[in-house]
């Protein structure tokens, strides 16, 4: 099959044949329709993420068809359309009986520990578990970023954050993941503050619900902290119906989807008193948090980790019933070949929008 390989890191992958996976037992093998390029892939790639092991294959977010069942695999069929959390669990563990497989000790990601999905097959192991059926009646541009940005941004503010109607949320990093926020955020009935430097990531924020944006190139994490703050002031003096927000204060959660210290500190300094900060970014350096103002403010800090299969009926309605639409959001779609390019050009940022690839 023909997939995208990486021999080193942070050299420019190649598109080579390599064998077809087998399913194992009690796994499949999936035909991959589309997957997805994220900002996880490039920090993969890039050297920064100590479970990737050379050589592999990137790709951790996909939609498909089941290709073959291994030995054991039941309730699932060849030609079945499935995607899967990019965090697998293993399906035995207390966490995983649990329902909490995207903290599962002995998880397994595409992409990451084992061969991902920018190829024409990936395996999804401990298939009962970790398979979720998609219906036939989405677009495979809605479902394709499933696998991680838009469920990760789902459990974020549904689950982690616990976003309630009328709520202010500020959204720091407009890239796949924070525009998936943006517009679940809205559908869920809150005001979202779209932050980034990216002209273009903040327009199509502002098409798929952000109440306000904020452009904060140049800007230090105080500068940004006082926009942002303003925002949210803003909102609440425009007296949206249902608002909780009050005038001259600051946004109830903070969502940060870009990985960068000072990103963080912005978002914090943002914050109200008892404000909820979700971190879903993942750092490539570590980040010297202000514990002192955690402390004063009773702020709260929440990771998290993509989003469980059993959770993924929930989203998928709203999916289904058109609250939300995902494919709204892609705004490139690349073949095996262009993938290499793409992938080394997010070391300058990335283009607004999400990108998928059709292998
Ligand atoms: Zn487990
Ligand atoms: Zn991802």
């Amino acid at each position: 099959m023909r997939a995208v390989h990486i021999t080193a890191f942070g050299e420019n992958p190649t598109v080579v044949d390599l064998p077809a996976p087998t399913a194992p037992a009690g796994g499949v093998v999936v035909d991959v329709e589309l997957t997805g390029l994220c900002r996880s892939d490039f920090h993969g790639f890039a050297g920064h993420d100590d479970s990737v092991f050379l050589p592999y294959v990137p790709g951790h977010e996909f939609l498909g068809r089941i290709a073959a069942l291994g030995q054991g695999v039941t309730g699932w069929s060849v030609g079945d359309r499935v995607t899967a959390p990019f965090v697998c669990g293993c399906g035995d563990c207390a966490w995983c009986a649990a329902g909490q497989s995207q903290v599962c000790p002995h998880q397994s990601q595409p992409g990451f520990t084992y061969d991902g999905s920018w190829a024409e097959q990936v395996v999804v192991p401990a298939a009962s578990h970790n398979l979720v059926a998609v219906p036939e009646s989405l677009s495979g541009a809605s479902v394709a970023s499933l696998g991680c940005r838009f469920a990760t941004a789902f459990r974020a503010l549904r689950d982690r954050a616990q976003l309630r109607l009328g709520e202010v949320v500020a959204v720091f990093g407009c890239g796949g993941v924070g525009l998936s926020a943006v517009m679940l955020a809205r559908a869920m009935g809150a005001s979202v503050i779209a932050v980034d430097v990216s002209p273009g990531a903040l327009e199509i924020a502002e098409s798929v619900g952000a109440n306000r944006s904020v452009n904060v190139t140049g800007l230090s994490p105080e500068e940004v902290a006082a926009k942002v703050r303003a925002a949210a002031s803003d909102i609440a003096e425009g007296g949206r119906a249902g608002t909780k927000a009050a005038p001259g204060s600051g946004p109830h959660v903070t969502l940060e989807a870009l990985g960068r210290p000072e990103t963080l500190e912005a978002a914090l300094l943002s914050l109200d008193p008892l404000g909820r900060h979700v971190q879903v970014g993942l750092f490539a350096e570590a980040p010297q948090t202000l514990i002192p103002r955690v402390v004063a403010l009773e702020l709260s800090i929440l990771g998290s980790h993509g989003m469980a299969a059993v959770d993924y009926p929930a989203l998928l309605d709203l999916l289904v019933s058109g609250a939300v639409d995902p494919s709204v959001l892609v705004t490139r779609e690349l073949g095996l070949d262009q993938v290499p390019d793409a992938l080394a050009a997010m070391a300058g940022g990335t283009q607004p929008g999400v990108a998928v690839i059709r292998p």
